[in-house]
């Protein structure tokens, strides 16, 4: 694929660059802690130590391609110190790094107010802290991940993969993060069910995580098997939700009517996430419009925070219902 403008073999030679054991150098999650830009003699990576330069789509390696409606604000070849001073210069990436390190202050927020404020106030059981802890906990390692995909992938190629495979990992253990408390609280008073769909959720998204071993998992090839895995994933919920419904004598029982509103603004949450991130709208429709602002992976990180707030909130609200009324079922 052609991309004019773009020095390859400069490239590559900042790349074979990258291959050497420095002495002055180490390693973190293939980010290379180097001093600086040493042996590159590309347009793309003449950057000075403090100098973060923006380049067009068509001007970028093509690991760092992956959306032409983006057309500029992009970084590439950045060293170790130029990733973490992006997070205040404006870029494309920026937002994305934000809303995220954002979510990830905003659950770390809550799992300390509920532990400290919110579950000393009801009859709150050990299980109950853990499993609104092991939640929340789900929810900031997912932001994190999320964060230093698009904070370091500009690095290098190697990087960049290295992090997309974090980043996918997190949107499976953030999708863990839903199921735990919901699971636990929805089947609180029937523990052989609670369990069984717990065990059988663990097992798939581990299943989740051990195809992301493959090695064309990460590769935009595999862009639709992932999205079909995460939704597989994601859908797998409604059998337990249906089956809770049942249970608990339909739409007859209080509790169901208060949690199935709650479950299906969710699933429109979720529907609404994955169709920003895989239809590319509104950029697709205004090209270079929404560079810095507004691109459809902005929108899927914010919805991705707001459905996970609203999860949380709503199994904090059946937490309360169950720990003040008796089992009924
Ligand atoms: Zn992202």
């Amino acid at each position: 694929m052609g991309r004019p403008g773009f020095e390859e073999s400069s490239v590559k030679n900042r790349q074979a660059t990258n291959g050497f054991a420095r002495t002055d150098s180490y390693h973190i999650m293939d980010i290379e802690i180097d001093r600086g830009l040493d042996g590159c003699n590309s347009s793309l990576c003449s950057v000075r130590e403090n100098e973060i330069q923006l380049h067009k789509y068509h001007e970028i390696p093509e690991f760092l391609q992956g959306n032409p409606y983006v057309v500029q604000g992009y970084r590439a070849f950045l060293p170790f110190s130029l990733c973490l001073k992006s997070l205040f210069v404006w870029t494309n990436e920026t937002l994305n790094i934000w809303t995220h390190l954002g979510g990830f202050f905003l659950f770390m927020f809550l799992m300390l107010f509920d532990n400290f404020i919110v579950l000393p106030k009801y009859a709150a059981t050990y299980s109950d802290y853990i499993i609104i802890s092991l939640g929340l906990l789900c929810f900031q390692f997912c932001m994190l991940c999320s964060t230093g995909f698009h904070m370091f992938a500009c690095h290098s190629e190697r990087a960049s993969k290295r992090w997309l495979a974090v980043d996918l990992a997190g949107i499976s253990i953030g999708v863990i993060g839903c199921y735990l408390p919901a699971v636990h609280y929805a089947f609180y008073c029937l523990s052989i069910w609670r369990d069984l769909y717990l065990i059988i959720i663990c097992l798939l998204s581990v299943a989740t995580l051990v195809a992301q071993l493959h090695p064309r998992y990460s590769t935009s090839t595999f862009v639709h098997h992932r999205v079909l895995i995460y939704s597989s994933l994601v859908a797998y919920g409604i059998i337990p939700t249906a089956h809770w419904v049942y249970l608990n004598g339909g739409w007859s029982s209080e509790l169901v009517r208060m949690f199935v509103p709650k479950v299906t603004v969710m699933y429109m949450l979720g529907l609404l996430a994955l169709g920003f991130y895989s239809s590319k709208f509104p950029e697709r429709f205004f090209p270079g419009t929404f560079d810095y602002i507004g691109s459809s992976h902005q929108l899927w990180h914010i919805v991705v925070v707001v459905a996970f707030t609203w999860w949380h909130a709503a199994g904090k609200e059946i937490l309360l219902y169950q720990t003040t009324h008796e089992c009924v079922v």
